[in-house]
């Protein structure tokens, strides 16, 4: 099965791709609208304009009709005025009356006929040849002829009743009138008289305005000859072009011009009187219903316009919207096709990185089937993917593993990873493979995603280096049991070859030749040599295994710097340097004692062998905020800048070829190492040529200083402070007996004037004088007689310090010690101690019990404290000690702490609980590492600690010399 055909088949989204713009369809759907609101628009105005078009006809016709109704008014007004005139004229008592001419009765019938008729202004009859009778009213034209008048002449052309034109009448107040005629026959039919009235047109005008009321028309009645008989309007204007056609016999209507105006006109005939009638409207109110229609048009087209436009407005919005929903989808399209793009590309990495692994990829299902493997399975296990495929996956598991992965799948199938698992798989060779495995469930899809890395040349390797590991840990702890054994075993003949040695330099028991000279020095060189060494070597591997433990304390800089100093001066006079310490008096640092001053005399004993002679050295220390920087500087040959990191380095060492350096080339690396145990840094400034100045810091402490001694808060050892004087013209030489004397406890005078000696004997009193004897103005050789005749100064000891080698001169003269320089410590303070016994002339016995197992170093003790006057007892084991303590308590015990039987730190716990012993002066003197603990205990117990991988002899020496002033015998 390959592992590309299960890799699921890429999805083809189908998107939509975007068409025309969004903007342009917006804007054809805004052109459609309008094509669509064309029409509408048109429809309505084409509507509008054939409505316009039937009202025009409409109220032309109205108009006619109007015109009509007024001629058939007309028309029968007259016909009725005419009628009733006529039945007047035939009635028989009329006729009877007129033909009779009774004036007064005919008076009486106009009268009655004006009231049938009150649209009659005047009735009056007339005689055949038109002379006016009776007027009814009475009026001034009675007897006047009007045969000239129309209406005569028009009733008789024919004695048939007549309609006149229109006329100004004669009788008050001369109106505008029609007048009706009539005539009157007489029995035999034959016109006797004439019967006539006259009709008012105003009062037809009036009847039309009744009859049309509210209206804005104008009507006119026009004569038969184009006079205006009556009018609406007051002004009366000349019968308007229709009523010509009207008076021809023609009725219609039309759009005519009066006064200058448009107008809408009916016209119709009045046939019986051959008159016309006219009814006349302006344009404006004929159109009226036209008007409201346009306007109504307007209107709908407004409100068309308006629905159109907000429907664009609208369909602009939401193409708008639809463009900002398209952009944006178009955006999250891109996006997907960027995503998809980018997942496909993933996934084609994953699938290349699946197929191309070499770790073994993994899915597996909670039926215990591997569901999907890459070809990695194939290449590590031999088996094919479809034959691993086809067993359940605990079947290819080293029967050791199945219960433990069975184990795993189960915490898996609760949903919990696993980092970090192995086990074991068959190949197809039947071998197996370690397999390391980082796991994690799906626990809805039921499946294990999982990767395994073959680990199997990673075991065989880890295997190999657990067992060089333990091998190294073994060999770690040989090399820490050798190195136990070897400070222990080497050291302690080591101390016993230099104690030795140094017992035969000093030619205790015999002189000793040239030769012998030489080579008990190469002795002592070579020893020294490999005492350092060992300790070096030591120091080192105990920093590196993190073991040394420190111990800090306030120590004061001064005092550190006067012991170092003290200690250091013999080798610096010898290479004939200046040695030199300045620091402020209440200056003081945290630091374990020990290790500080261990770190300053690397430096300075650097400093004192690669400085060529007569060099200057020089230690100072200074406050630099929270630390206090210690230089110690020399005027040696420098050392060149590249160079300068490469010192530190274990076993690295300049000039090594040269004859003059001695070294191991440790000290660098530990001084380091050391300052860094206390926080603080070691570093150098150099030039080639112009010195070194190696510094370091740290932390310091602002409270008082207690004490700088070396030996930490040990027991105090009792000891009177006595006063020596030292006369001393030279300096160095004075600063150098000062300071040996001074770390020993001694209060001490300088005395650089010899010629005041004697008075500052005699003046201070001290306990012992030391007395040069090359001097000037006055010798030792003279000052000494004085001294000692002198009665104020004679009891007091003086011991000679000279390079003058005339020993028995100095007995002679009176001197107690005679001392040739270059003065060694231990030497001047013994001289000093044994004057201090003698003085004192005491013999207090004074036992010192040297409990040591190394029967050579026991011997070397014992030989070195007799020496310089002291009764020595010795045991070689914890038994013995307990039991001599036990017999005779001594003053003091110098205690081993590794002892057979019974250890020194058990014989120390039993003598502070015994109250016989609770105060003896116990003296530690190992090579044992002290642990924090043990070196606690022994600062509360014990008197000092001294350590033979040092310089130890002249510490133990001071040391005794505080605890028991006095010895019982002088040295020989
Ligand atoms: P050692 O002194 O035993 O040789 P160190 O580690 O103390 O080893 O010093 C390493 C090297 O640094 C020395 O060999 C010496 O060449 C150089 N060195 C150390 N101190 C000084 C100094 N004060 N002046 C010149 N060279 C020095």
């Amino acid at each position: 099965m390959s592992a590309s055909a299960n890799m699921p088949r890429e999805d083809k989204a189908s998107f939509q791709q975007p068409g025309k713009s969004p903007g342009k369809k917006g804007w054809m759907l805004v052109a459609l609208l309008f094509l669509f609101i064309l029409p509408l628009l048109g429809g309505t105005y084409w509507m509008y304009v054939q409505s316009e078009r039937e009202i025009k006809t409409e109220e032309l016709q109205n108009d006619l009709l109007h015109a009509r109704t007024l001629s058939e008014i007309v028309e029968q007004d007259f016909t009725t005025a005419e009628e009733s005139l006529t039945s007047i004229a035939d009635r028989s008592d009329v006729r009877r009356d007129w033909e009779r001419r009774d004036m007064a009765a005919m008076d009486k019938h106009l009268r009655e006929a004006r009231k049938l008729e009150p649209a009659f202004l005047f009735t009056g009859v007339l005689e055949r040849d038109g002379t006016m009778r009776v007027i009814v009213p009475p009026d001034k034209i009675v007897g006047w002829n009007f045969a000239y008048r129309d209406w005569y002449r028009g009733v008789t052309a024919h004695w048939e009743p007549y309609v006149s034109e229109v006329y100004q009448t004669a009788a008050s107040p001369n109106p505008l009138v029609v007048a009706v005629a009539v005539p009157i026959r007489g029995n035999d039919g034959q016109p006797t008289g004439i019967l006539m009235a006259t009709y008012s047109l105003a009062q037809l005008s009036n009847k039309f305005r009744m009859l049309d009321k509210g209206s804005k028309a104008d009507f006119y009645i026009v004569d038969q000859h184009g006079m205006v008989a009556a009018s609406s309007r007051e002004d009366g204007r000349s019968a308007a072009p229709a009523a010509k056609s009207a008076l021809e016999g023609a009725e219609g209507s039309g759009r005519f011009e009066v006064d200058g105006k448009n107008a809408f006109a009916g016209y119709a005939p009045v046939p019986q009187l051959g008159w016309g009638v006219l009814y006349v409207r302006s344009e404006e109110e004929a159109l009226a219903p036209a008007m409201h229609l346009k306007n109504q048009h307007r209107l709908v087209s407004l409100y068309l316009l308006l629905i159109y436009l907000a429907t664009a407005a609208f369909a602009a919005i939401v193409m708008r919207r639809k463009t900002q929903l398209l952009a944006a989808n178009q955006a999250l399209n891109a996006d997907l096709q960027k995503q998809i793009a980018e997942t496909k590309k993933a996934r084609e990495e994953l699938d290349r990185y699946f197929l191309l692994a070499l770790d073994m990829f993994c899915i597996a299902g909670a039926d215990g089937y591997f569901k999907r493997l890459n070809p990695a399975w194939e290449k590590t296990l031999g088996f094919t993917v479809e034959e691993l495929l086809a067993k359940p996956y605990l079947d290819f598991i080293h029967p050791d593993d199945r219960e433990a992965t069975a184990g795993q799948a189960e915490k898996q199938s609760r949903g919990e990873e696993v980092l970090s698992f192995a086990n074991r798989y068959r190949c197809k060779d039947g071998s197996y493979k370690w397999l390391s495995w980082s796991a994690t469930p799906v626990i809805d899809q039921g499946l294990i995603y999982a990767v395994a890395r073959d680990i199997t040349e990673l075991k065989k390797m880890q295997d190999a280096l657990t067992q060089a590991k333990e091998e190294a840990e073994r060999s770690n702890k040989f090399k820490d049991q050798f190195l136990s054994t070897m400070s222990h075993e080497l050291r302690t003949p080591l101390n016993a070859v230099l104690g030795f040695s140094d017992l035969l330099t000093e030619e205790h028991y015999g002189p000793l030749n040239e030769r012998q000279k030489r080579y008990l020095d190469h002795i002592q060189k070579g020893g020294k040599h490999l005492l350092r060494l060992i300790n070096d070597i030591l120091d080192l591997s105990r920093i590196e295994a993190g073991r040394l433990q420190i111990s800090v304390e306030r120590v004061a800089v001064k005092t550190s710097f006067a012991d170092a100093v003290d200690n250091m001066r013999p080798l610096a006079d010898k290479r004939l340097h200046t040695l030199e310490a300045f620091a402020p008096p209440e200056l003081n640092v945290r630091a374990d004692p020990t290790r500080f001053r261990q770190v300053l005399m690397n430096l300075m004993g650097n400093a004192i062998k690669f400085t060529p002679e007569g060099g200057k050295i020089e230690l100072r220390a200074q406050e630099l905020g929270e630390v206090v920087r210690i230089e110690v500087r020399d005027s040696g040959p420098g050392i060149p800048t590249e160079d300068q990191h490469r010192i530190f380095e274990a076993f690295y060492r300049l000039r090594r070829n040269e004859k003059t350096t001695e070294g191991t080339g440790l000290g660098l690396a530990i001084t380091r190492s050391l300052v860094e145990l206390h926080g603080g840094h070691l570093g150098i400034e150099s030039e080639p040529g112009a010195g070194s100045c190696f510094f370091f810091t740290l932390p310091m402490e602002r409270a008082h200083p207690i004490r700088g001694d070396q030996g930490g808060s040990f027991r105090a050892i009792s000891g009177d402070h006595q006063r020596i004087l030292v006369v001393e013209d030279d300096s160095k030489s004075a600063q150098l007996l000062e300071s040996q004397l001074t770390s020993a406890g001694y209060e001490v005078t300088v005395c650089k004037q010899p010629e005041r000696a004697l008075g500052l004997a005699a003046e201070l009193k001290p306990s012992v004088i030391t007395l040069d004897i090359i001097m000037k103005p006055i010798s030792g050789w003279e000052l000494l007689p004085k001294l000692k005749s002198d009665p104020r100064t004679s009891g007091i000891p003086v011991i000679l310090v000279t390079i003058v080698d005339q020993p028995e001169t100095g007995a002679l003269l009176g001197a107690e010690e005679y001392i040739v320089k270059p003065v060694l410590k231990a030497n001047l303070l013994a001289a000093v101690q044994r004057c201090l016994n003698r003085r004192g002339k005491t013999s207090q016995s004074g036992r010192v019990l040297v409990v040591e197992d190394d029967a050579a170093t026991r011997e070397f003790i014992a030989e070195f404290l007799t020496s310089h006057g002291y009764a020595v007892g010795t045991a070689a084991d914890g038994l013995e000690a307990r039991a001599q303590v036990a017999s005779s308590l001594p003053t003091l015990v110098i205690l081993d702490l590794i002892l057979p039987e019974v250890s020194g730190f058990h014989l120390l716990a039993e003598w502070r609980n015994d109250l016989r012993t609770a105060n003896l002066c116990v003296l530690v003197l190992t090579s044992k590492d002290l642990t924090r603990e043990e070196r606690e205990y022994l600062q509360a117990n014990a008197g000092a600690l001294l350590r033979k991988q040092e310089m130890w002899q002249e510490a133990l020496l001071e040391h005794i010399q505080r605890a028991l002033p006095q010895v019982p015998a002088g040295r020989s």
